[in-house]
């Protein structure tokens, strides 16, 4: 059992949302609530839930209600998770988190400098106890039991500057913060003008998304020479947050992306024979 947790003091950003481009301001606010609940104060202090069932994802992970919605939470949620943080309430004024520097960086190094208060509550992690396999064309994910939490991840593109990559991580918020935290978001140049037109990455720029041309990275240097596996388990985590209980089991990701991780949350929420508690 662990115990559940908050941050120590409010915490404030400000950055621009890279999909919608509009500025927005963050605020974390300490809570007692036992749970995350985001707080749009652009739309009368409404209120949304985490919940799977409330999720889409087309480039980005978005919470998404018939009031309104909460764009891009990926980031922010990895690094809650990955600390432990239960018990907080986000507000922000605008409908996308801010995407600072692509990274989760700002985010983890604030929890970090603001630290943690235990709460009364207490939640136990869920431990993977048989194995599964999800296959979509040429992605899949494997889960598999381990005494931890590990996360392999492969990518595998055409171009010279990623072509294969594989990392394997166990998460905890150590090494989250050095290995995965400042990994930043990538894009390829020739994809700009479509994505735009459907409303994405209007916001993106060379201060938050590392930026690919045909053959090479436009505004190096990497902060890692495989800074973008590194990013898709940031991605992963943040999707994974999702099941809201701290997981054990060792996650094998192949060319995922957020539907795909997605996929692995809903089963694993719809088949609990898959995990029991570890106390
Ligand atoms: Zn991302």
């Amino acid at each position: 059992m662990a115990a559940k947790k908050t941050i120590k003091k409010e915490v404030a950003f400000f950055g621009f949302g890279i999909h919608s481009g509009k500025p927005v301001d963050l605020r974390l606010i300490p809570s007692d609530s036992g749970e995350i609940v985001f707080r749009r104060s652009d739309l009368k202090n409404l209120e949304f839930r985490l919940s799977p069932e409330n999720i889409k994802t087309k480039n980005c992970t978005t919470l998404v209600t018939d009031k309104g919605k909460i764009q891009t939470l990926e980031h922010l949620l990895a690094v809650f998770w990955v600390n432990g943080i239960d018990s907080l309430t986000i507000e922000l004024n605008q409908e996308e988190i801010p995407s600072m520097d692509g990274s989760a960086l700002h985010f983890a190094r604030a929890v970090q400098r603001v630290g943690l208060r235990e709460l009364p509550g207490k939640k136990s992690p869920q431990k993977i106890t048989q194995s599964l396999f999800i296959q979509e064309e040429d992605a899949s994910i494997s889960v598999v039991p381990d005494n931890e939490l590990r996360i392999t991840y492969q990518i595998e593109y055409e171009h010279p500057s990623i072509k294969k990559q594989d990392l394997s991580i166990v998460v905890n918020p150590e090494n989250f913060e050095m290995e995965i935290a400042p990994a930043r978001t990538f894009g390829f140049l020739e994809e700009v003008p479509a994505l735009q037109k459907q409303g994405l990455a209007l916001g993106g720029s060379y201060n938050n998304t590392v930026v690919l041309d045909e053959t090479n990275v436009i505004n190096g240097p990497l902060r890692y020479p495989d800074e973008f596996v590194r990013h898709k388990i940031l991605d992963f985590i943040g999707d994974l947050s999702l099941i809201g209980e701290p997981m054990i089991g060792h996650f094998n990701v192949k060319k995922g992306g957020h539907a795909l991780h997605l996929r692995v949350v809903r089963f694993l929420l719809e088949n609990p024979e898959y995990l029991s508690p570890d106390r």
